[in-house]
């Protein structure tokens, strides 16, 4: 099985990818985390990343698909969180899995409201070390500063500002909402209310790809 979680930025993606990891044991690919960790470990593709992430906007198709389809090789199934983002990526995702007779069987669409996403990037902390995500109103970590599941660091991340928060949702709304149409015409897309309490939303996600929670 290869699910696609589809949703703006502060969606709770990351957060629902972690959960379901735990209950259908598919290997969880986030596009932006291994963007970030090719920043850190400074590879030429980081350093070609870099400044688009900074400002909010997309990493070219090429540079995405390239890294996506090469973290892809081997694996049987997988949980995709940030990619595809663009038509494109999506054509490139269908063709590169139809080579192995593998398709996307589902998309689940997190779908939460403008104000809402503001308000969730401008106060999310996030682990230097595994990526795990906190939010100091809504679920802030056991101990201030640190990951309560590895001990690692939390930060901001430089894209979490406030204008570039808008950049990005921008972003979203022009280059990735057509993925919706895109999934929903061929009867892949479940939608999925992306404001509640975290469990209940899992309870959802878990329903529609048909594993009971
Ligand atoms: P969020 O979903 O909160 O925006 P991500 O960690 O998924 O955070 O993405 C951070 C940044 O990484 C994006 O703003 C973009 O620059 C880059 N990025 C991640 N995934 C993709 C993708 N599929 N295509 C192009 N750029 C991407
Ligand atoms: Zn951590």
């Amino acid at each position: 099985m290869n699910l696609v979680l589809l949703g703006p930025p502060g969606s709770g993606k990351g957060t629902q990818a972690e959960h379901l990891v735990q209950k259908v044991g598919l290997a969880h690919l986030a596009s932006g985390d291994l963007l970030r960790s090719a920043v850190a470990a400074g590879t030429e593709l980081g350093r070609k990343t870099e400044s688009y992430m900074k400002q909010g906007v997309l990493v070219p198709d090429e540079v995405v698909i390239g890294l996506i389809l090469e973290a892809l090789e081997g694996k049987s199934g997988v949980i995709l969180d940030g990619f595809p983002r663009t038509l494109e990526q999506a054509q490139a995702l269908e063709q590169a899995l139809g080579q192995r007779s593998q398709t996307i069987d589902r998309v689940l669409y997190i779908s939460v409201a403008k104000d809402e996403l503001i308000k969730r990037l401008s106060s999310r902390w996030t682990c230097k070390q595994c990526q795990a995500p906190y939010n100091l109103q809504g679920a802030p970590p056991r101990q201030e500063g640190k990951c309560d599941r590895c001990g690692g660091e939390l930060y901001q991340r430089a894209d979490d500002q406030p204008h570039t928060i808008r950049k990005r949702i921008e972003v979203y709304l022009t280059q990735t909402v057509p993925l919706i149409d895109y999934y929903r015409r061929s009867n892949r897309l479940t939608e999925v209310d992306g404001v509640g309490e975290v469990a209940q939303i899992t309870r959802a996600v878990l329903q529609a790809v048909g594993v009971e929670g």
